[in-house]
């Protein structure tokens, strides 16, 4: 095949993905140099239409970025004023007192927002400062210099051929080069995959370890509706199958964020985690909430769970990930937000200094540090052995151990169980189908529960179809060879988006992927038992529309 031939564009930094870290990384370096050039180049149709959080957001990422945000207009209108945590049997619930939780887990001080407005918010505060924002343009492949170097991405590739090949259609898109490319994919990031392989950032570091969340946005009845209420549950329906929870958050306008995750170290290959959901909604207590109400949005999104221990090492030659491209989540607090946000004002002051002293290409220790030593480091610290104390030893000594934990850390800053270790990674955590037992879900009402294609089709996703499939098996005759007999092809119960299916043809089955449906969760690629697939990313404006996720 002929050299392919692209346009190259020069920039100080740039940026992949304009979610909060990447966001933060762009004003914060236009804040310091309003002559530094930056790109900040995204996959959605717009900033935010990928973008999907709980989410209450801690404000002090916002507040060391942009101190005045308040006058600025920030979209952060509804302050937390009540906070619950209840323990779910079927038919009823507990509810935890606030005092015996250690101070992290306070909701007062946060907000209830939509994300994807803050980003929308926080890409025009970037723009005002000059910042050149591309969305509709996915980063496909990096660029590396003589010296082994990250030195920019392939971006806006459209048009190829179902086969992958170049057709008289397909424009090739072009090189954007930078001193320093900063990776703010989010979680499972393919780049960023790339590039912690390549330069063996996750070398004496823990596993990964992830969760799916699933999220729906409810209308529901005034007379029920009470902005500010924030709630957790865990327990019911998950039993010792699966770790995970819900969250249910009343942001204004009588609308209710309805959030669902489990944990992606599942044994049972059977476990179906979006039916987790969908019975969830049907426990009384939620049940009550929702009737007389509409589901108006549906979407789905991977989590990092892997906390302090399992972050790789943030800088390589030419490259730092930022946010959750390297796994910044506090998981008991469900919140990687504000240390996304943390980390993408530190990656530039970083990139900063280097480029006033004329360097290039090489990495960024200072970031590595400010992230380790810092208010980042310090938040990940706390909670480190929540986690592993949940996989090991399931939720309720989790709740309690993992309590004490958090308390001794917090006024005596040490553990008593020192740093604990995860284990397998989720892939490997899946167990034969043989092991285990089916489970019954119940059959989805269409009043409170959706059958999966009809819940995608409020995250209004859309792929091109003529494109080759972004999602890659390594060997295609595994899913029907192996994953079937072994696993009963868990790939058609865990994507949240129905995006895998085993039909009959000819009397054979056979592994159908309707990539169409995809919503850009990952979860395909983090749990795989054979980690036969991976997730790259489509043509630039494909996917989920978010509308305030
Ligand atoms: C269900 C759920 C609930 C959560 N609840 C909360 C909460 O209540 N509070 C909280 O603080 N945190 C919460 N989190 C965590 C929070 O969402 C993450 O910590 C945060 O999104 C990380 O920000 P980020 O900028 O690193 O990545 P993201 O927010 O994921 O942004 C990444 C952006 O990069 C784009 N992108 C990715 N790859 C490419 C590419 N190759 N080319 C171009 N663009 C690309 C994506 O489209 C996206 O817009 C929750 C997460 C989930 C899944």
């Amino acid at each position: 095949m002929a050299e392919i031939e692209r346009e190259t564009m020069e920039y100080d930094v740039v940026i992949v993905g304009a979610g909060p870290a990447g966001l933060s990384a762009a004003i914060r370096l236009k804040q310091l140099d309003s002559d530094l050039e930056v790109v900040v180049l995204e996959k959605g149709s717009e900033v935010g239409a990928h973008i999907l959080s709980g989410a209450v957001l801690d404000p002090c990422g916002l507040d060391a970025l942009i101190p005045d945000w308040k006058e600025k207009g920030a979209p952060l209108n509804v302050p937390v004023k009540e906070d619950n945590f209840y323990m779910l049997g079927e038919a009823g619930g507990i509810r935890v007192p606030n005092f015996p939780m250690p101070p992290l887990m306070n909701n007062h001080g946060n907000y209830i927002v939509s994300m994807g407005n803050v980003c929308r918010w926080m890409a025009e505060q970037a723009e005002e400062l000059g910042v050149e924002i591309f969305p509709g343009m996915s980063c496909s492949e990096l660029v590396y210099g003589d010296k082994g170097e990250v030195k920019g991405v392939v971006a806006g590739v459209f048009g190829l051929e179902e086969d992958g090949s170049y057709g008289p259609n397909t424009e090739p898109g072009m090189e954007l080069h930078g001193k320093y490319v900063f990776l703010g994919e989010g979680v499972r990031g393919s780049l960023s995959k790339e590039v912690i392989a390549k330069y063996d950032l996750g070398a004496g570091k823990d596993v990964q370890k992830y969760g799916v969340g699933m999220k729906e946005i409810w209308e529901i009845d005034p007379a029920k509706h009470k902005e500010g209420t924030v709630t957790h549950t865990m327990g019911w329906p998950l039993n010792s199958n699966a770790g995970g929870g819900s969250f249910i958050y009343h942001l204004d306008n009588n609308q209710v964020y309805v959030g669902f995750v489990v944990h992606l170290n599942y044994k049972n290959p059977h476990l179906y985690p979006y039916m987790e959901f969908q019975r969830f909604k049907h426990h009384p207590m939620v049940a009550d909430l929702l009737k007389g109400g509409k589901r108006v949005a549906y979407g789905a999104r991977a989590i990092t769970e892997g906390g302090y221990q399992s972050m790789p090492k943030l800088v390589a030659p030419g490259v730092a990930l930022l946010g959750c491209s390297a796994g910044m989540v506090n998981v008991p607090r469900i919140k990687g937000n504000h240390n996304a946000m943390l980390s993408g004002k530190a990656a530039a002051e970083a990139a900063y200094a280097a480029i006033k002293a004329d360097r290039s290409g090489d990495e960024l220790p200072d970031y590595e540090a400010v992230v380790r030593d810092g208010a980042i480091g310090k938040d990940l610290k706390m909670v480190r052995n929540v986690k592993p104390m949940w996989s090991k030893w399931g939720l309720m000594a989790s709740l309690m151990l993992g309590g004490l934990d958090m308390w001794t850390n917090n006024i005596l800053g040490l553990s008593l169980f020192g740093t604990l270790k995860h284990g397998k990674n989720d892939a490997e955590a899946t167990e034969e189908a043989s092991k285990h037992k089916k489970i019954d879900y119940p059959k989805p009402d269409g009043v409170l529960s959706f059958d999966r294609l009809t819940n995608v089709s409020f995250a209004a996703t859309n792929h091109e179809e003529s494109q080759p499939c972004h999602l890659r098996l390594a060997d295609p005759s595994l899913p029907i060879a192996t994953n079937l007999p072994k696993f009963d092809e868990p790939a058609q119960r865990y994507c949240p988006a129905g995006v895998y299916e085993v039909v009959e043809k000819d009397g054979k089955p056979e592994f159908v992927i309707n990539f169409q449906n995809c919503v850009h969760c990952k979860t395909c690629d983090i749990k795989d038992p054979s980690q036969n697939i991976t997730w790259t990313t489509p043509q630039g404006g494909d996917g989920p529309n978010y509308p305030n996720m």
